[in-house]
C-alpha cells in the first residue's frame, strides 16, 4: 500500500493557476491552497492550515482571503478554521470572508455560531455563510465553482449515517480542476473528471471493495486517468 502514500506536499500549476495540496490523511488533515494570479482560495481548512498558510503566502496573502470551500464538517477538514478565522480578526482583515460549505453541515453553523459569541464585538470582517443546497455553479472572485453531491457516510455507535459533503469542480479561465473531497465512487464522476487538467481523488478505501464511504486505490485510479492529471490523496498511513 506504501506506494500510494504521497510525499506531502503536493504542487501543481498550470499558467496563472497554482495548487499545493499541504496534506490530506484520514482522520489528521487535509488542507488546500489555490492560488489563480495572486487571489488565494482555501479548500478543506483541516489542522494546521494556518501555520501551512503563513509559510507559503505570508500574512499578506493570508489577508487577501475571501473564499473558504469546506467539503465536509468531518474535523480532518475544518479543524483549523477556527484559528484561520481568528488570525484574520486579529490582523484586522476588511471586507468578506465566503465560508462554502454543504446543506446540513452542522460543524459550520457550530463553529461560525461559537466564533461570533465570542469576536462579534470586535470582529475586523465579515463572515459570510454559503450553505450550498444544489449543483449550481458560484462565482468567487475571478474562478467559477460547481459543487456537487458526494456519497460519504460514517460509523456511530455502529449506525451508519449519511455526510453532507461536496466535491468542486474550479474552473479557473481555461483551467479545470476537480476535486472530490471524501466520497465513495459513483458514476457521474466520470463526466466532471473527463478531460479536466487536474484532477484530486481520494483513496482512503485502499485495497477494500465496495466500501460505501471512500473510493479505492483501483476507483480513483481509473478515475484519475480520464484528468489530464491526477493526484491520489488522503490515503490511509501505513504504520
Ligand atoms: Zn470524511
Amino acid at each position: 500500500m506504501a506506494e500510494f502514500n504521497p510525499k506531502y506536499p503536493l504542487l501543481w500549476h498550470k499558467g496563472d493557476v497554482y495548487l499545493k495540496i499541504f496534506c490530506s490523511i484520514p482522520q489528521l488533515a487535509t488542507g488546500i491552497l489555490l492560488k489563480v494570479k495572486e487571489t488565494p482560495f482555501v479548500i478543506d481548512p483541516g489542522d494546521g492550515i494556518l501555520r501551512d498558510l503563513s509559510s507559503e503566502i505570508g500574512q499578506n496573502g493570508i489577508l487577501k482571503i475571501e473564499h473558504i470551500f469546506v467539503t465536509h464538517g468531518h474535523h480532518d477538514h475544518i479543524g483549523g478554521l477556527w484559528a484561520l478565522l481568528t488570525y484574520l480578526n486579529v490582523m484586522r482583515k476588511k471586507g468578506t470572508v465566503s465560508i462554502y460549505f454543504p446543506k446540513g453541515c452542522v460543524e459550520i453553523h457550530s463553529i461560525y455560531k461559537a466564533f461570533f459569541e465570542v469576536y462579534s464585538n470586535e470582529l475586523s470582517y465579515e463572515i459570510k455563510l454559503v450553505e450550498i443546497k444544489n449543483e449550481t455553479k458560484i462565482n468567487a472572485s475571478e474562478i467559477e465553482i460547481l459543487p456537487f453531491k458526494m456519497k460519504h457516510k460514517e460509523k456511530i455507535n455502529g449506525l451508519i449515517s449519511e455526510v453532507p459533503s461536496l466535491g468542486f469542480k474550479f474552473f479557473c479561465g481555461d483551467v479545470s480542476i476537480f476535486y472530490s473531497g471524501d466520497t465513495a465512487y459513483i458514476e457521474k464522476f466520470e463526466p466532471l473528471v473527463e478531460g479536466s487538467d487536474l484532477a484530486i481523488l481520494e483513496a482512503a478505501a485502499g485495497k477494500n471493495e465496495n466500501s460505501e464511504m471512500h473510493m479505492t486505490f483501483n476507483e480513483a485510479t481509473r478515475l484519475g486517468k480520464k484528468a489530464k492529471e491526477f493526484f491520489i490523496v488522503h490515503t490511509q498511513l501505513e504504520h
